[in-house]
């Protein structure tokens, strides 16, 4: 079997899907994007395809080194998004032409069903209790909100009790059932997010996530003295290189790779065996679509450290399109009482609806994170 085509697709709300054409008649579906720089990836996608045409799909490791490795430079979130969408293909080329799940290739299913998160509020977080309520009716037993606006490397007690308040309102309406994790979102400085982290800590979080940016992981170790609160981080990280220092400095209970991030089905599958060994687990970041989803789900399935899933359905950022409307078939992420079953079907196990993809390309998107200030005019992290 040789490459013969990469098609690639820009589509609402904010994603780039990647269809890899083979001269057998099997496509495989991909997801390389980055959140606001989906032309960024774009390019990068096209670049490795005047490799990629005419190789053999099947030698996906031989691939992924090529395409890792012999640029001289390497990784970034860009290139590393872009091997990510091309490496989900070819899993899914793989899958499809032996007529099995991916997950059976990577050692077979180690869970019956895989918990799921959804997201609760906005980048300015309000109307939780509401949300939440709306949200434990429909299923789902775990949730994650964002913790703040912008905040300044030293700010006020106020904003730290107000994100206290909104995760009270919560375990008011909804008790311990629901799980709740915040997402500081990289937004917090170090010497807010000890604060912070302490602060919460009366509430029994599922975890805090990016505490700090992970370019100050070292800050890590400082705030696991304020909290007895699990800690994630690791959606920015992009390669088994990017992780084995977390790793060996030990701070993170929760490492979040984003499988069209991080290399790849590939690439995610050896960082978590590398955390399984460090006594941490693995949930993976995909506020992405539903290829994305679907290569998640496939690498959930045959791996024993995952604890929990991300998904985007109702997110804020989906608007003009949500998770399930590229599929064929959308029940394949429903989820009952928290969980989702595991799909049985080849490959990624999700069939793309192609025409849809076709005319929502025609629309495409512009979509680029707001810019944030502090309130005195400073740039603030979003
Ligand atoms: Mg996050």
């Amino acid at each position: 079997m040789k490459i013969t085509k990469l098609n690639l697709y820009i589509v609402p709300p904010r994603w780039l899907f990647l269809e890899v054409e083979t001269d057998e008649g099997i496509c495989g579906w991909g997801e390389p994007v980055i959140e606001g720089r989906a032309d960024v990836v774009k390019a990068a996608v096209e670049d490795f395809s005047r490799y990629l045409i005419g190789k053999d799909p099947s030698k996906i490791e031989d691939l992924w080194q090529t395409m890792y490795r012999t640029g001289f430079y390497r990784g970034g979130p860009e290139v590393m998004s872009a091997i990510a969408g091309i490496d989900q293909a070819l899993w899914d080329i793989k899958g499809k032409n032996l007529g099995v799940p991916v997950y059976e290739l990577l050692g077979g299913l180690c869970r019956d069903k895989l918990r799921v998160y959804s997201w609760v509020g906005g980048d300015r977080p309000d109307d939780l209790e509401k949300g939440v309520r709306a949200l434990w009716d429909s299923g789902c037993t775990a949730v994650k909100m964002n913790a703040t606006e912008e905040m300044h490397y030293i700010d006020s007690f106020e904003k730290v009790e107000a994100v206290c308040k909104r995760v009270e309102a919560i375990r008011n309406t909804m008790g311990s059932k629901m799980d709740i994790a915040v997402d500081f979102h990289g937004r917090v400085h170090k010497s807010m997010a000890k604060v912070l982290a302490h602060e919460l800590e009366p509430y029994h979080l599922m975890f805090i996530e990016e505490p700090v940016l992970p370019q100050n992981n070292e800050a890590l170790r400082e705030i696991a003295n304020h909290t007895s609160t699990p800690i994630a981080t690791g959606e920015r990280m992009f390669s088994r290189w990017d992780f084995k220092n977390l790793f060996e400095d030990g701070y993170a209970d929760i490492i979040q790779p984003d499988l069209s991030h991080a290399g790849g089905i590939s690439e995610v599958k050896k960082i978590a065996s590398m955390a399984e060994a460090y006594d941490m687990s693995v949930a993976p970041h995909c506020p992405l679509g539903p290829i994305a989803l679907a290569a998640c789900v496939q690498l959930d399935a045959c791996t024993p450290n995952v604890c929990i899933q991300e998904q985007s359905l109702g997110i804020h950022y989906n608007k003009g399109a949500d998770l399930l409307d590229y599929l064929k078939d959308p029940e394949v992420f429903k989820f009952k009482d928290g969980y989702i079953s595991i799909p049985a079907s080849p490959g990624l196990g999700i069939e793309v609806n192609k025409e849809k993809v076709l005319e929502a390309a025609e629309i495409g998107h512009r979509w680029k994170n707001p810019i944030w200030r502090n309130y005195d005019g400073t740039v603030a992290e979003w």
